[in-house]
């Protein structure tokens, strides 16, 4: 008999990952799914990035390294940060690297967060920044933002937010999952809203950095200067370099918080995996050409998939400006019944559309808002264009 810890007790399992798994069984017991619900880019690891990695095996660097990367990787990330985002940190006190992203964020708050510490979420969120916080011993504090704002987190919103038990505020632009992207503008705004709380600090999770369409990626470390000493950056090569599986997260933030992370990681992880380290290093200092080739993949799909659902009846999508998500909103189709089932909420629909249809969705009820179903256009046009014509059929065939 297992009995399991209280802080397991408060998470559930990721829901995107629990939807991704559904669809593999299916598609193992032979139906002929199309699953739209992982956050995956569908591209290889480019071949130069690949190659370090093989050539880091052959180089015998296969031992232990550095709790929180080899001094080469965060080279590199401090010449990224000063690159992409004019943004200069010391790669020696001020930077770490990370098994993934994910584990940078739970890293970060593991280190920081104490019973009754209040952590400010906007919402629709990534599903697991909740979780994280609540794994960690804080609560997280849902700010709702609004389809008509854009999904963008406003100054009124997250001063409303507020409380004086207020330790961290966690921004994702563009967004997972409704690919809105905070500008310059908007990240002054939340400023000065910042500047009045002194004790807050931000995680700013700019893990979609280089897939934007419209719209300028900007980062409140350099948008608002004032704030640098407490905004940890984070950052990975998951999305940009499709490196999901090599497990590379990185940032960089005020020297205390890096030291805790540091700790933290020297009792849990060891180090990040030697091979991917080297890899990440060719990725960060190699040549970025196919980053613009790939984003006009993903934007052809958004194009494909926003002129189709224009059309379909129940949809309303909100045109994103990055990431690789989409967010329609579902409430044409609640209440509406299929075969006598009646649709009540989004996971009705989301479930109702994979068994009657064969595409796996998430449900926005797992982002923190509802009714709207999150797909994820990381797949090839071939199954974007199927999975289209079949989501609209779905649409239609409801009573
Ligand atoms: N942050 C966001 C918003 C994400 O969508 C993801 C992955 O889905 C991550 C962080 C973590 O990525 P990784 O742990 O692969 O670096």
């Amino acid at each position: 008999n297992v009995v399991l810890s209280q802080a397991l007790g408060r998470i559930a399992p990721s829901p995107t990952l629990a939807v991704s798994q559904k669809a593999r069984e299916l598609k193992a017991a032979g139906e002929d799914v199309i699953a739209l619900a992982a956050g995956e880019p569908d591209f290889a690891t480019p071949e130069h990035i690949a190659e370090a990695g093989i050539q880091a095996i052959r180089d015998g660097h296969t031992g232990y390294t550095a709790a929180d990367g080899i001094p080469e990787l965060k080279e590199a990330v401090a010449a990224k940060f000063e690159r992409d985002n004019g943004l200069s940190y010391d790669p020696g006190t001020e930077v770490t690297v990370t098994s993934g992203g994910k584990y940078l964020i739970f890293a970060a708050m593991m280190a920081t967060l104490n019973p009754g510490d209040e952590v400010v979420v906007p919402a629709p969120y990534w599903v697991s920044y909740p979780d994280i916080v609540k794994l960690c011993g804080g609560t997280p504090v849902i700010a709702e933002t609004s389809e008509a704002a854009g999904f963008r987190l406003t100054p009124e919103v997250l001063e409303a937010a507020i409380t004086p038990k207020t330790k961290w505020l966690i921004l994702n632009s563009p967004s997972n999952p409704t690919g809105a992207v905070l500008s310059r503008e908007d990240l002054r705004g939340l400023g000065e809203v910042l500047l009045r709380h002194p004790k807050i600090m931000v995680l700013s999770d700019d893990i979609y950095e280089h897939i934007t369409y419209d719209a300028e990626f900007a980062t409140i470390a350099e948008a608002v200067p004032a704030l640098k000493e407490r905004v940890l950056t984070m950052n990975g090569a998951s999305k940009a370099y499709s490196m999901t599986g090599w497990r590379i997260g990185f940032g960089a933030g005020p020297k205390p918080l890096i030291n805790a992370i540091r700790k933290l990681l020297s009792q849990s992880t060891t180090n990040p995996c030697s091979i991917s380290q080297w890899a990440a290093v060719a990725a960060l200092n190699g040549d970025h050409g196919f980053l613009a080739e790939r984003n006009e993949a993903f934007r052809a799909r958004r194009d494909h998939l926003l002129s189709v659902f224009a059309d379909a009846p129940g949809l309303s999508v909100v045109r994103p400006e990055g990431a690789f998500y989409l967010y329609p909103k579902v409430e044409g189709l609640i209440g509406r019944s299929l075969g006598g089932r009646m649709l009540e909420t989004d996971l009705d629909v989301a479930t109702a559309l994979l068994e009657e249809e064969k595409v796996a969705l998430v449900p926005g009820t797992a982002f923190g808002t509802a009714p709207y179903l999150r797909l994820s256009y990381a797949a090839s046009m071939a199954e974007i264009e199927e999975a289209s014509q079949r989501i609209t059929r779905f649409c239609e065939r409801l009573a």
